[in-house]
């Protein structure tokens, strides 16, 4: 099995006033784990809901591979969903369960056997075929739920927070499998989640959303080392970037202050350009040095064992720096600052510079 490629053409969707997805224009690669991030409310559950035909479009055009799908029934679309709830029969076995997408299709019976055999064996189900979901963990739903998509060979697996009933140790498990899973099966994913980690590690490309408008699309690594605006560079990384309106003067930033405080210069790796902008800098590239002489002030030091948060206050703004243990400081203590990797956006349309 291989996956198919799929291509939103502006795509929209308003419910009456309500603007909840505005020309949305992705390209799917066939093979590719794509992941769809943004802030509860964004319209990623309704993207891939118009992907699947569970709402209709108000404008645009659906593709996958070379048919325009979105005057289709769901059943056409050789999509398969899989979701949150995991949505398995609870009167039928774990085989019944994943037999049912091919049974409803009428495909013969022997190629039934022969799909959720190989399905079983893939998930690691075969010892648990002839129980009914009650007798299943979450993490056995779960990988039910993901057999039941794979038995129909989707040109397009649409995921909607797929793990996130699951606890910390299962999620983790999971993602591996879902990385292994895709690597296996070539599958064309899209894979909606809240979770920074989930969308880091699995996808070959990330699409941040807010309020139904793309902000970008590229690999984790773009995103995390170009972010296009302000949205993306807080959205994407934790703890989030730290932004502090600036400006540049003799190759260093200096902070604009806040609330009666002093301007500071904040040294940076390398020259800035002159000019007002808004720095942002990752905590994880905000090195501390304790200085009884520094511009900044700790407030509250949270330890995470090998590495510790720090809030600090300069020029009147809260920023966090994550650094290695032990830092030996405490709140009230001075510390300087350096900037080891620098953002720039422009304060108006908050975009990068
Ligand atoms: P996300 O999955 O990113 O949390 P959703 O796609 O579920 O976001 O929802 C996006 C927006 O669309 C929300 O503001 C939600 O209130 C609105 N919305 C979703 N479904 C409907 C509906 N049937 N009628 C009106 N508004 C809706």
């Amino acid at each position: 099995m291989s996956g198919a490629a799929l291509s939103l053409r502006g795509v929209a969707k308003r419910y009456g006033e309500t603007r909840v997805l505005d020309r949305v224009d992705l390209d799917v690669a066939a093979g590719e784990y794509l992941v769809l991030v943004g802030p509860s409310g964004c319209g990623k559950s309704t993207l891939l809901r118009c992907i699947a035909g569970l709402e209709t479009l108000s404008a645009g055009e659906l593709w996958i591979g070379e048919r325009r799908v979105d005057p289709l029934p769901p059943r056409d679309r050789d999509v398969a969903m899989v979701f949150q709830s995991y949505a398995l029969y609870p009167h039928m076995t774990v085989r019944e369960n994943m037999a049912f997408p091919l049974r409803i299709r009428k495909a013969p019976r022997d190629a039934i056997a022969a799909a959720v055999a190989e399905a079983a064996r893939m998930l690691d189900l075969e010892a648990l075929l002839d129980r009914k979901p009650a007798a299943l963990s979450g993490g056995q739903r779960q990988r039910v739920a993901m057999g039941r998509a794979i038995v129909r060979q989707p040109g397009v697996f649409l995921f909607d927070e797929p793990l996130s009933n699951l606890d910390a140790t299962l999620r983790h498990h999971m993602r591996v499998e879902l990385k292994r899973l895709h690597r296996r099966l070539g599958a064309t994913i899209v894979h909606v989640t809240h979770d920074q980690v989930e969308a880091l590690t699995l996808a070959d490309r990330i699409v941040v959303l807010d309020r139904g408008v793309v902000q970008q699309v590229g690999s984790p690594r773009e995103l995390y080392d170009t972010p296009s605006n302000t949205f993306v560079g807080t959205f994407v990384g934790a703890p989030s970037m730290n932004l502090v309106p600036a400006a540049g003067a003799a190759g260093q930033a200096v902070l604009e202050p806040r609330g009666g405080a002093a301007p500071v210069g904040l040294p940076t790796a390398a020259p800035l350009p002159d000019g007002r902008f808004v720095l942002g800098v990752r905590p994880s590239e905000l090195a501390v040095t304790l200085d009884p002489a520094g511009a900044a002030t700790v407030d509250v030091v949270e330890s995470l064992g090998g590495e510790a948060m720090v809030h600090l206050e300069v020029a009147g703004h809260p920023m966090v720096a994550l650094v290695r243990e032990p830092f030996g400081g405490g709140p009230g203590d001075r510390v300087g600052l350096r900037a080891e990797v620098v953002h720039r956006f422009d304060p108006e349309t908050t975009q990068r510079l």
